[in-house]
């Protein structure tokens, strides 16, 4: 038999129906697998009781016709959605041990669907972070390899466990989160395709918030297909979310091979940074040839305000992160460092179970709330954010229907490479992603190309709000032109 853990979501759920193997030997190869890449670090809890039980049920349903559209597939969760009696920590110290009594509406929509839990992915805490460094468990290494090199490089951040894992073969797809480039950064880092949906596409519910207009949940696979596949069990409306949206979820799938003919793609100038590798202006300039061989349209536009939307994202974000962390006092959840009185107890439990990350964002998201500054900071940056926004509406008015841009502006770097002495050199990681989730629209990131070194680099597409399918249909074009990108095995 092929090795099942190399098939494709699309591959191995016609395997399963025409009964070439059963989700249990599927499941059981997944196992096999990240047991022997524990060095990777991308699963920090594994469930291989829960995942066979999983898969032994749904091989009976599939035995009777029953199963769902993700019947026997097996998948990683990122530990930022809340798991029914399996620990979820959001890679801190400070929710310890926490086991929720709960399940995340995203998960349980997968469940419904048949899909199988092989365990918890790995994160940076609380989603903060472009490198997976700044996890309780320790970092995760990139599966990939500068050519001829041993060093180990970051799959990036913060779902770099959910990348790394899918990249490694060692699970089929997973869940991810996305507050400024979560998705889609790592995703580029390691050829595997990312999406960040239109806010309010997936339920937040259940999933430990970091920064809650922005953050949104989707999937990170091998394939625009295989994303195409789960994105549409995770979306969907949830009246447990205030913001989610109530709009019926398409067939994602069928958007993968039809045409982009005529489709207008927008070349945003503001992207083209000073400084930035020849091999990134080549890859979108490859890019968007691909797409106008396909018979899209190219033409260059503007989002003049992009420059400002790195620093607006770093008071925007931490602001609403210092508000959602307040509930960690040592009295709800996980850790409690006793203390003299009350405030002394908040004060040991909050200083021993955030990391360096997380004090630092507190810190800031409390200062530009504080009174006598929240207009000149927080207010500010809100109106950035509108501008940001405008400048998208502004191009799609002129019948704009996606942009093409880089995903990042670098490949993979090296474990502890970056950031130590400067956080800003960590944050530059997103100046591409950023403005997505400030205008809350739809991106994907998909795999394009190679750099010098042989690192894998992503292209992004951003779309019109709820038009994912746009943006499977374009990054199929890239992917049949770029094709597909395998870790070479080492681990
Ligand atoms: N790297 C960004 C940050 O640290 C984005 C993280 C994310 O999307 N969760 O805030």
């Amino acid at each position: 038999m092929t090795d099942l853990t190399s098939l494709t979501i699309a591959e191995a759920r016609d395997g399963l129906a025409s009964k070439s193997f059963t989700s249990l030997e599927l499941t059981d190869a997944h196992l096999a697998a990240m047991e022997a890449a524990r060095s990777l670090n991308a699963f920090i809890l594994e469930t291989p009781d829960k995942a066979r039980a999983m898969a032994r049920a749904v091989d009976e349903k599939i035995a009777k016709g029953e199963g769902g559209p993700l019947a026997g597939i097996p998948l990683g969760i990122k530990d930022l959605f809340a798991t029914r009696d399996v620990r979820t920590t959001a890679c801190s110290k400070i929710l310890g041990n926490f086991v929720p009594p709960y399940e995340s509406t995203v998960t349980s929509q997968l469940w419904r669907d048949g899909a199988v839990m092989l365990g918890k992915l790995n994160n940076d805490e609380f989603a903060m972070g472009s490198s997976n460094e700044t996890s309780c468990f320790g970092p995760v290494v990139n599966p990939w390899r500068r050519e001829g090199s041993n060093t180990a490089l970051v799959p990036g951040g913060s779902s770099g466990g959910s990348a790394s894992a899918v990249a490694a073969l060692l699970c089929m797809g997973a869940t991810a989160t996305d507050t400024g480039g979560s998705i889609r950064q790592p995703a580029a880092f390691t050829a595997t395709v990312g999406v960040k949906p239109t806010y309010g596409r997936c339920s937040r519910w259940g999933i430990v918030a970091f920064a809650s207009s922005l953050d949104q949940a989707g999937p990170i696979a091998r394939s625009n297909r295989d994303a195409a596949i789960l994105l549409r069990s995770m979306a969907g409306h949830d009246p447990k979310d205030t913001t989610s949206v109530d709009i019926a979820v398409p067939d994602y799938e069928a958007a993968i091979g039809k045409s982009v003919k005529g489709m207008k793609i927008g070349i945003p100038k503001e992207y083209r940074l000073d400084g930035m590798p020849a091999e990134i202006e080549k890859l979108w300039s490859e890019g968007a040839a691909w797409l106008k061989a396909a018979g899209a349209e190219l033409v260059e536009v503007s989002l003049p305000h992009t420059k400002y939307a790195l620093p607006a994202y770093y008071i925007v974000a931490p602001a609403e992160a210092s508000s959602n962390l307040a509930r960690y006092d040592g009295v709800r959840y996980g850790l409690r460092e006793p203390g003299r009185n009350i405030i002394d107890m908040y004060e040991k439990t909050r200083a021993s179970g955030f990391g360096a990350e997380v004090r630092r964002r507190v810190m800031i998201g409390t200062y530009v709330l504080s009174a006598g500054y929240y207009d000149a900071y927080y207010l500010r940056a809100q109106k950035v954010r509108t501008l940001i926004k405008k400048d998208f509406e502004d191009c799609f008015a002129k019948g704009v229907t996606a942009i093409l841009t880089p995903a990042t502006p670098s490949a993979a770097f090296g474990v502890g490479e970056k950031g130590g002495a400067d956080p800003i050199e960590m944050y530059l990681n997103d100046i591409f992603t950023v403005t997505v989730n400030m205008a809350g629209l739809p991106g994907i990131a998909v795999p394009a190309g190679k750099d010098a070194q042989g690192l894998p680099l992503g292209l992004q597409l951003i779309g019109r709000p709820f038009d994912e399918e746009t943006l499977f249909s374009l990054g199929e074009v890239i992917e049949q032109a770029a094709g597909h990108f395998t870790a070479p095995k080492w681990w």
